[in-house]
């Protein structure tokens, strides 16, 4: 089976979920402080069991999740804002 990570995105952050390492423990979804993970009715893990979904725009990008997880299956990141461009007079 072709695991291919899975990721959840918004204009601020990224939440990826290794499905080769997921072994769908449910340790993430019952961390995480936004409740914004849940198993997922569309992906599987490692042994075919669901792997984890992120609703993004309720995630803070805390990383309890990333660090909770004992099978490294998550990577949480903060997407770079375009720099504003300052007005100078
Ligand atoms: S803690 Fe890790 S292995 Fe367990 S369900 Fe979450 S992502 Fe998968
Ligand atoms: S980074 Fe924090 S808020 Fe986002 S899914 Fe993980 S535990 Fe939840």
């Amino acid at each position: 089976m072709d695991f291919k990570p899975k990721t959840y995105k918004n204009n601020e952050r990224s939440w990826t979920n290794f499905l080769g390492l997921c072994k769908g423990c449910g340790l993430c979804i019952e961390k995480c402080p936004r409740a914004c993970l849940g198993f997922s009715k569309e992906d599987v893990g490692y042994y075919g069991t669901p792997a984890v979904k992120c609703d993004i725009d309720h995630c803070t990008s805390c990383r309890i999740c990333e660090v909770t997880c004992p099978d490294c299956a998550i990577l949480v990141s903060r997407r770079e804002r375009p720099k504003s461009s300052s007005k100078e007079k």
